[in-house]
């Protein structure tokens, strides 16, 4: 499918669950007030956008341009062609988060390409607050800093640091974000996940060479007084549960992963431990810096990170088998 001149543009798209589509739409020519246009230059998939494709996604209606990880170059104005990182979550600036300094869980959170239409496509107009330049960075990087901005506020939501203990269950693209950064924070980072080939490549690919699996006699040895941290990216109300015990006395467990299911746990071992359980939701502003701070000083393997890029016009025979082979995948990029 080829785009008509520059009035129109192919966005990719789930039409329903299982159907991924590409369709020509209209090219925004005028940005709303308070909006800039941004030409997208590289979009990263995500299990957030399998999920969608799967129809696993709670309260999302179809069609639905996806594409929420996203960077591209200011369209015009003085600045355009400047590179910048799209926030894609929405949020309303006048609910009690937002007016106290956390947009990331407002109210009436919205993301882009999750409950509004997202930008993988040419050219998308977003609200001038949600963009950030990022010099220095080349597109592919610019595109990953939204999902390692997650791991970053986990990282910074725990407070660890030099002479902490981790643990990050769930070694996937989250997981793996936020081993990184709690490594860059100066913790100890210990990694957990029932795939050794996922274990593998932590090693292999990013230095993590203390790993282990669930089952695994973990309390033992250096490590029988648990971990300070434990970072739950697992999505799995069992592997959260699982993971209580493994908390050091004093030490707290962040909940990077959502899942729908109650969690439970013992409250005498809670409170022995006076411990803390925290969520973690999104990232601000702070967290997308830090990511690019990061990049900047060579301190992300972001090529490791790029697993596959793919053209936007290959994306539809190319996405269930994507979404089949995401455990063995890091992060797919698009390019529009
Ligand atoms: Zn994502
Ligand atoms: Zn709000």
């Amino acid at each position: 499918m080829k785009d008509r001149g520059q009035d129109r543009m192919t966005c990719g798209v789930c039409v329903e669950p299982g159907t991924f589509a590409l369709d020509l739409r209209a090219r925004p020519q005028q940005a709303p007030a308070g909006h800039r246009l941004v030409d997208i230059a590289a979009i990263g998939i995500c299990g957030t956008d399998f999920h969608i494709f799967e129809g696993k996604h709670p309260f999302l209606n179809y069609p639905r341009v996806i594409g929420h990880e996203l960077s591209g170059y200011l369209a015009d104005g003085p600045d355009a062609g400047r590179l910048v990182v799209v926030n894609p979550y929405l949020s309303c600036g006048s609910c009690r988060a937002c007016r106290r300094g956390k947009p990331n869980c407002c109210r009436s959170i919205a993301v882009l390409g999750v409950h509004t239409d997202g930008g993988m496509c040419a050219r998308i107009a977003v609200p001038e607050e949600n963009l950030y330049p990022a010099e220095g960075l080349t597109p592919e990087q610019a595109a990953m800093v939204e999902f390692l901005a997650i791991g970053a506020h986990a990282v910074a939501r725990s407070g660890c640091g030099a002479g902490d203990r981790v643990l990050v269950t769930g070694a996937g693209p989250i997981g793996l974000g936020t081993a990184l950064f709690a490594r860059i924070a100066g913790a100890e980072v210990h990694l957990m996940d029932l795939s050794t080939k996922r274990l593998a490549a932590a090693t292999d690919l990013f230095g993590f060479a203390a790993t282990h699996q669930p089952g695994d006699d973990i309390l033992s040895g250096d490590l029988a007084e648990g971990f300070d941290v434990v970072f739950d990216a697992t999505g799995n109300a069992d592997a959260i549960e699982a993971g209580f015990p493994l908390v050091a006395h004093g030490g707290m467990t962040v909940l990077v992963s959502v899942v729908k299911e109650s969690i439970t746990f013992a409250d005498s071992e809670f409170h022995k431990r006076e411990s803390q359980i925290i969520g973690s939701r999104n990232a601000l502003r702070a967290d997308f810096d830090r990511v690019m701070a990061a990049i900047r000083a060579g301190e992300v393997a972001t090529g490791a990170l790029a697993s596959a890029v793919v053209p936007l016009a290959d994306l539809p025979t190319q996405f269930a088998a994507l979404a089949h082979d995401r455990d063995h995948l890091i992060k797919v990029l698009v390019t529009p």
